[in-house]
């Protein structure tokens, strides 16, 4: 270690991941930052002892906080993704400012102790009921900002476009109002206007190639490339959206995107999960970051995604908890491989290591932070998992790793520093004392009147 300054914090971590798997290794911090990182090392005075395994933060690279509401409760009524859609749609309609902040700070803190240091939240609910604007036309956004803040997490509020119903250009249907700035150039208006933190980061969304038409898809690139900002997009979810999109345009909604423009090495498509041979190389060569939601795409009977194949083409992976079925990156991690053990009779498509990387720096690359990891300068954002709990017990230094992504759960997540403060402490979180609690509370205010004439309603099919 270098004479390291007097005023540093430390933390020493039994073994930690630094690129490497390495034993006893000391984090000093200061600002925020990784100060010093030495391995082999003893504790200094007052260093908070990290057992287990400490690895970068968990970034969450996609989240729809609203979506928690719905986990459960809606598994036997609603047959097909579309139904799924008209059952959220409900439950738009009962958010408001206040609502949406303590649903998502309950959200957020559920994240902090599964060991979730940053999410990226994909936020298209800007407005009142109707697409009335609200006195303060972001203060949707900012609660969620606000929200992430007050759990401990850092955000990336990834500022959604949504302009229409159909790839076709069909005006907006009643609840989807709420989501519309009009168009792109009012939608780039407003998101300017919200500011950014030290652990708060403004981003782009086009919501889908049903939702914004090809103009306003180059508008919202542009925004993007001005501000150096990360630019995601929904991409072939369901087989439905690839019809639709061939039948108004002639091509995949990947091919779409590509000819305006907004694939890239700063853009993330979230699902690809339909995908032909050309949009995988599509996106490949274009250095497209993709985000699987493992878990989401299977509540939804999505499918599963061609992830080694994308990955072969040159396109980085990331996961997202998404509609929060389950809010647990390990359980994404291995169902990202074992989904395609399913459907490929294969197994080992991903490294453990590749896995954890999807986790952490590229998901934190994706969401628009620094992506270094554990390393000196990089922000002190860290999680520590237990590697003696019933599930985990066995691993060595040498198994750590694949300890981590094949038996761990979110429960064995034991600390979580973030930008060098301590979210989580064995096991609590710091600020927010029963996490269950206040998930039980925020949910309960919106469970009134209750969903279940929509749950009943919601095997008929219905209209996008
Ligand atoms: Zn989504």
């Amino acid at each position: 270690m270098d004479a390291p300054p007097e005023h540093l914090e430390y933390w020493f971590a039994e073994i930690a991941w630094i690129g490497c798997v390495a034993e006893r290794v000391t984090i000093g911090v200061s600002d925020g930052v990784i100060a010093s990182l030495a391995r082999d090392s003893d504790p200094p005075p007052g260093a908070t002892r990290l057992r287990g395994l400490t690895v970068p933060g968990l970034a969450n690279a996609h989240s729809h906080a609203l979506h928690r509401v719905l986990r459960a409760g809606t598994q036997t009524g609603a047959r097909d993704f579309w139904a799924w859609r008209r059952l959220m749609y409900e439950l738009v309609d009962r958010l408001d400012p206040i609502r949406y902040y303590e649903l998502a700070r309950a959200t957020y803190a559920e994240m902090a102790l599964a060991g979730i240091t940053a999410v990226g939240e994909f936020h298209y609910l800007h407005h009142d009921r109707g697409g009335r604007r609200y006195e303060n036309p972001n203060a949707m956004g900012q609660a969620l900002l606000a929200a992430a803040a007050d759990a401990g997490i850092r955000i990336t509020l990834i500022d959604t476009c949504y302009l229409q119903a159909t790839v076709g250009g069909d005006p907006l249907q009643a609840t989807q109002r709420r989501f519309s700035d009009g168009d792109a150039e009012a939608w780039a208006a407003r998101v300017d206007q919200l500011s950014e933190s030290p652990t708060g980061r403004i981003a782009a969304a086009i919501h889908s190639v049903r939702a914004v038409d090809r103009d306003s898809m180059r508008a919202v690139r542009a925004w993007a490339d001005q501000r150096d900002a990360p630019l995601h997009v929904h991409v072939s979810e369901q087989p439905r959206e690839n019809h639709e999109c061939i039948a108004a345009t002639g091509m995949s909604p990947t091919a779409l995107l590509a000819q305006a423009g907004v694939l890239g090495a700063s853009t993330t498509a979230i699902h690809a999960t339909h995908l032909t041979s050309a949009d995988i190389e599509t996106l490949g060569g274009s250095g497209t970051t993709i985000c699987l939601c493992p878990t989401t795409e299977r509540d939804l009977g999505d499918g599963v995604g061609p992830a080694r194949a994308l990955a072969s083409a040159g396109s980085p992976l990331s996961v997202g908890s998404d509609m929060h079925a389950v809010i647990d990156l390990f359980e994404e991690l291995r169902a990202l491989e074992t989904d395609q053990r399913l459907i490929t009779g294969r197994r080992g498509l991903h490294s453990p290591e590749e896995l954890l990387q999807a986790a952490t720096t590229a998901g934190m690359r994706s969401l628009g932070w620094d992506a270094r990891g554990l390393a000196l300068g990089a922000p002190a954002d860290f999680t520590t998992v237990s590697l003696n709990s019933p599930r985990t017990a066995g691993a060595t230094p040498a198994t750590a790793i694949e300890h981590l992504v094949f038996t761990a759960t979110g429960a064995d997540v034991t600390d979580v520093v973030v930008a060098g403060r301590a979210v989580v402490e064995r096991g609590h979180h710091t600020a927010i004392g029963d996490v269950g609690e206040a998930l039980q509370s925020a949910m309960f205010a919106l469970f009134e009147p209750a969903l279940s004439a929509a749950v009943a309603d919601a095997a008929v099919p219905v209209n996008p």
